[in-house]
């Protein structure tokens, strides 16, 4: 069988997990969080001492390194280091700079690649991250570029890390978001950009619900 996939590229913060989530469940489809992988890696950075931004002490780490990606009995997307689960614990803003940082380095992209494309052949996948269109499936069924402004992202995650419990102010999300952009447009392995053949969704202003339709609606046309 042949599986259908959608790629869902964007900056931080541009509601691509909550869009992709919401999609996944209209359509049947699975949504993969390729984010999470990263994070799990950044986190096994911090936690084994190794500076995120050093590739020859990050790179070092990856023939040890166990990741894995299940699905649990509700649908949701769990990530495992080892035998633990580390679903929250990677949603910690510190662990959101060191995934920026460690997926910069090339040899932590094609490390991870095979994780990716191996979900995309075995199920009908929503994936979203900043290279799903350009690199990871560069076939995609239909492919997204959602993005909004770094106030309006800044927002969102301000009220997502608030209701995680994490301590954190408006100018602080928006430094990092601004940062996180900095690092990942700019990087040379795999930056984010909107792929030429990508539908551009800008959500500044609006709620997700108000794109949430019309995306639908898109989508199922491209799908046919
Ligand atoms: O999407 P999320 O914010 O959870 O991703 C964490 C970090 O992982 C991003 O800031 C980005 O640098 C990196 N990432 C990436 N490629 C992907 C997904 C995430 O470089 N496909």
């Amino acid at each position: 069988m042949q599986y259908k996939s959608i790629a869902v590229d964007g900056p931080s913060g541009a509601g691509k997990s909550t869009m992709a989530k919401r999609l996944a469940a209209a359509l049947g489809y699975l949504y993969v969080d390729t984010g999470a992988i990263y994070r799990t890696l950044g986190l096994y950075a911090l936690r084994s001492g190794a500076a995120p931004t050093d590739p020859s002490a990050v790179t070092a780490l990856l023939p040890q390194v166990s990741i894995r990606m299940d699905y649990a009995d509700d649908g949701l997307q769990h990530m495992y280091l080892g035998d633990e689960d580390v679903t929250e614990a990677i949603r910690k803003p510190e662990v959101s700079v060191a995934a920026s940082q460690v997926s910069a380095i090339p040899a932590v992209r094609d490390f991870l690649l095979d994780m990716q494309r191996d979900m995309a052949r075995r199920n009908n996948v929503i994936m979203d991250g900043r290279d799903i269109g350009t690199v990871v499936l560069p076939n995609a069924d239909v492919k997204i570029f959602l993005t909004a402004t770094p106030e309006d992202r800044a927002r969102r995650r301000l009220a997502e890390l608030l209701e995680r419990g994490n301590e954190v102010d408006f100018d602080t999300v928006l430094a990092d978001i601004i940062a996180r952009d900095e690092r990942d447009t700019k990087r040379s392995a795999a930056p984010l950009r909107q792929a030429e053949d990508a539908l551009l969704v800008d959500t500044t202003g609006n709620s997700l619900e108000e794109s949430f339709d019309a995306l639908l609606r898109t989508i199922r046309e491209r799908l046919e």
